[in-house]
């Protein structure tokens, strides 16, 4: 299972499936990606191979210069089109990937379906796409905050949304997760090897730290929002 992310100049579907390919050896039972393209947030998965991702995006290419992309490992729901992640809200405004496990999902799903939020997946991880929904007051990074103030569990999280398309912002928990810091442009993976062919300079976020990445910058902070500053490591080994 795994995480990538793309912000930057150039066009973000191919990275992102080079990305996911890079950490096939972590294992995954399917795969997806979502990209802010010009008309908005768009998601493609599929059950199986990353070959059937990116079959689908051969006849439907995403192109943009923002998106972030999963390899599924299922714990909950089976491996399915449907749960394969990324997974959105209701307004299809809000994309999320996850690795890792939430323990309080069922609980949250009463309260979410109670409020009248449809759920579309079997997976634990939808929980995140509404609750980031129904915290957002024109503040993302906020919201996000609120979310995950309210799951109980291991993970790591990336999540691109078409209220602010500017940004990527990328959570960990538990469940390992990096950041590459490019020029004009910025990194999300698991793992270094992930990223290691774009850039050698990266993070690797602790248990309750959260990066907010732009094109042009990466900022560190913990889940309460205090800023944090952090070595930057620059990686001297090829895979
Ligand atoms: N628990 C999530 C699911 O089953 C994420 C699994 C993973 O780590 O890939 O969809």
């Amino acid at each position: 299972c795994g995480i990538v992310g793309y912000i930057g100049k150039r066009s973000s579907q191919q990275i992102l499936v080079e990305g996911l390919k890079k950490l096939e050896y972590r294992g995954y039972d399917s795969a997806g990606v979502a990209v802010h393209t010009g008309e908005g947030l768009h998601i493609s998965k599929a059950k199986g191979r990353i070959r059937e991702l990116e079959n689908k995006l051969e006849l439907q290419p995403l192109e943009g210069f923002a998106g972030i992309g999963h390899t599924r490992w299922a714990t909950h729901g089976k491996p399915s089109d449907e749960n394969s992640h990324p997974h959105a809200d209701q307004s299809m405004k809000i994309s999320v990937v996850h690795n890792g496990i939430i323990e309080n999902h069922m609980q949250l799903k009463e309260e979410l379906e109670q409020l009248g939020y449809n759920f579309l997946s079997e997976t634990d991880t939808e929980v995140i796409s509404h609750l980031i929904a129904h915290y957002y007051q024109n503040d993302l990074v906020k919201a996000v905050q609120k979310a995950v103030s309210r799951i109980k569990g291991a993970f790591a999280i990336a999540v691109l949304s078409e209220h602010e398309p500017d940004k990527l912002i990328a959570v960990r928990w538990a469940s390992p997760l990096i950041i590459g810091v490019g020029e004009g442009e910025n990194f999300i993976g698991s793992d270094i090897p992930a990223i290691l062919e774009h850039t050698r300079d990266v993070y690797i976020l602790s248990d309750g730290e959260m990066a907010v990445l732009t094109r042009d910058k990466v900022e560190l902070m913990t889940l309460e929002g205090n800023f944090i500053a952090k070595q930057l490591l620059r990686i001297d080994w090829d895979v």
